[in-house]
């Protein structure tokens, strides 16, 4: 019977992948793959032999009806994303949404995605978060910054290597430099690690540091009943704006919701 399912692959450790997840990358009639070579090497660990087709950000809006079309003929489609779970921060969405408006069934299957082990390893409260992806680069940033400024549960981001510095340093401007924060680098990987301090502390961590691999950026919500910061104002912290709004400074001088560390935790481990 017709049906899309959506597969979760491994964000770094070739084992974590469910049974059923291999099974049904066997069974279907095709797999849709992000990057075919990438997903190739994944069959090949698993003895899997499918045929590939390619369905990415690039083409996902001329593809999705090619396999819409295909659904309707009758075929089993997996869809698969580089890493991950497909539709977080990765494409997905478009295609169930056409599933859905066709009556064609859709099942996601659960498993790997690098916000769930980033937040549970951060120690912050996972009870309620919100996941905001990547933030945008230049317009609107800003303004979600601001808006996230005033939330109160734990906040996840995905974040580029190369941005890192910069963003610790605006989170600290945004979000005051005392609220608890954690990085994951490289999840599930050799090299992996997960560093927890403030956000100031972190943020010189950071700072001119040459960054490789994966992050995730974990950060404690608004804290509900703040105590005032007493702190002075940083000295030549670059304000993302040349003119900071009294919002921003409002919000720098509310959040302070911990004392420092002192200390920065850093917890590195080795994969066997
Ligand atoms: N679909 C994926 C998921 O379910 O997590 C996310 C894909 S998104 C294009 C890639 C981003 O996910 C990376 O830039 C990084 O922020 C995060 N990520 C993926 N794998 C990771 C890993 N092993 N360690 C840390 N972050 C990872």
């Amino acid at each position: 019977m017709a049906k899309l399912y959506i597969v979760p692959t491994p964000i770094g450790n070739l084992e974590d992948i469910t049974l059923r997840a291999i099974r049904i990358l066997k069974e279907v009639d095709l797999v849709l793959a992000e990057d075919t070579r990438k997903t190739q090497i994944l069959l090949k660990h698993y003895g899997i032999e499918n045929k590939l087709s390619s369905h990415h950000a690039f083409n996902e809006h001329k593809s999705v009806y090619t396999v819409i079309e295909k659904l309707k003929e009758g075929s089993t489609i997996a869809l698969v994303s580089d890493a991950g779970t497909p539709g977080i921060s990765d494409p997905g969405f478009l295609l169930v949404r056409e599933c859905m408006k066709e009556n064609i069934l859709v099942e996601c299957l659960p498993g790997p995605t690098a916000l769930i082990p980033a937040l549970v390893n951060s120690g912050l409260p996972c009870d309620r978060f919100i996941f905001e992806g990547f933030l945008p680069h230049k317009k609107g940033r800003q303004t979600r910054l601001l808006k996230l400024a005033e939330e109160e549960s734990t906040l996840v981001f995905y974040e580029s290597p190369h941005r890192l510095a910069k963003t610790m340093e605006q989170f600290t401007v945004f979000f005051g430099p005392y609220r608890l924060a954690s990085v994951s680098r490289e999840l599930s990987k050799i090299h992996e690690e997960n560093i927890q301090g403030t956000l100031e502390e972190l943020e010189k961590h950071f700072k001119d540091k040459s960054i490789k691999g994966e992050i995730v950026i974990v950060v404690s919500g608004k804290c509900k009943n703040p105590t005032p910061d007493p702190s002075p104002k940083r000295e030549g912290s670059k304000n993302p704006s040349p003119s900071p709004s009294p919002k921003r400074e409002e919000s720098r001088a509310t959040h302070r919701v911990a004392p420092p560390h002192n200390e920065i935790v850093h917890r590195k481990s080795k994969i066997v």
